[in-house]
């Protein structure tokens, strides 16, 4: 018996909350993962409240990132003790997730644990750094290098946004931050920083071109601040669009893609491919510096906490990253 988060919706409505489970009941899958931690993400925190139509299936274990070792697996190219990380393919929304003790997956959908990271700060680290880093990939992949001149991100005081300042400025970039918490300035210069703006200057509807300001941007808020990013983004720039905290829309025009030759580079983290998710991993072990994560803050619960914290975490009450200690009472 294990003990897991389970979430239900029957007659009796939907709810959530720590379970004790037969391991017979686990899903389909060639590799048994004992899970050491795992976090609580924004989309963890919909599907346990149920704010959001995350899951898929019921009952459901959520929990869509997971670090741990290999108990079992019918796959030769895993082996038990192995330590491993899984990052989304559905997890914890069609397929039980890692707010468990044990977690049964495809093995395909496991990568390695990069040797130099703790199991704990992979957790840390979690959904937003790995996405955080894809989006820095993406930029690099379109050859921009700390010469073409500044990167923008938004959403910086935001979990992908801190991360993806702490790895550009260790890089060598200069990094603009746009915030709309002017008190978070010192924290986001301490991450690496150079110049602050208030995200306001970005968010209300903007002309279809603007001045050449940036050559690249991580953007993590979507609708007018996405738009008015590529409007402002000098000849040949990059642009990694990964969210959508202003909203879903995208009220822009064609001119900097045919007028400027901006590059709009989409970032999705969850089927992203298993070679992409190995050189982003391996990449943050070895380039995010261990003291600015240690200044992003993260907060160990066990599961019991779980889901009280979810609640607090819709209401904008969690600063910092969630690690989810499973065997912690
Ligand atoms: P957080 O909630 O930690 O950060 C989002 C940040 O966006 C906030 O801190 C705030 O930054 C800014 N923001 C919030 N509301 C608004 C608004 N109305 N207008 C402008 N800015 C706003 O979320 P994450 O960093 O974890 O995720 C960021 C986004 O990326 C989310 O939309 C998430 O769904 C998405 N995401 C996408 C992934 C993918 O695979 N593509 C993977 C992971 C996340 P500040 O306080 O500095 O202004």
């Amino acid at each position: 018996m294990f003990k897991a988060i389970l979430v239900e919706k029957d007659d009796q409505g939907y709810r959530a909350g720590l379970h004790t489970v037969d391991p017979t009941r686990l899903p389909e899958g060639e590799v048994l993962v004992r899970v050491s931690h795992s976090t609580v993400n924004y989309k963890d925190a919909l599907a346990i409240t149920g704010r959001a139509p995350v899951v898929r299936s019921f009952p459901m274990v959520p929990g869509i990132d997971f670090v741990g070792t290999v108990e079992q697996s019918s796959d030769p190219d895993f082996k038990p003790g192995d330590a491993v990380v899984l990052n989304g393919w559905g997890v914890g929304e069609t397929h039980w997730g890692g707010l468990a003790q044990f977690a049964r997956v495809k093995s395909q959908w496991l990568i390695r644990l990069p040797e130099g990271l703790q199991p704990e700060q992979s957790m840390a680290i979690g959904t937003a750094g790995y996405t955080a880093m894809l989006c820095v990939m993406a930029l690099q992949r379109h050859g921009l290098t700390p010469q073409s001149g500044d990167i923008l991100v938004t959403g910086a005081a935001g979990g992908v946004g801190s991360i993806a300042v702490a790895l550009l400025s260790s890089l060598g970039y200069r990094v603009v931050a746009s915030t709309g918490r002017a008190e978070e300035s010192n924290y986001l210069q301490s991450l690496g920083a150079a110049e602050i703006i208030d995200r306001k200057t970005l968010s209300e509807p903007g002309k279809p071109l603007g001045k050449e300001r940036w050559a690249g941007a991580v953007d993590s808020v979507g609708s007018h601040t996405l738009a008015n990013v590529c409007a402002g983004t000098r000849y040949r720039g990059v642009v990694a669009a990964c969210g959508l905290a202003q909203g879903m829309d995208f009220p822009a025009t064609v001119a900097p893609f045919i007028l400027r030759n901006v590059t709009l580079a989409g970032i999705d983290s969850v089927m992203c491919p298993t070679r992409d998710r190995q050189e982003a991993w391996n990449r943050l072990a070895k380039e995010l510096d261990i003291n600015k994560l240690a200044l992003i803050g993260s907060r160990t619960i066990g599961l019991s906490d779980v889901v009280a914290v979810a609640e607090q975490l819709l209401a904008g009450q969690i600063r910092g990253r969630l690690v989810v200690d499973v065997n912690r009472d």
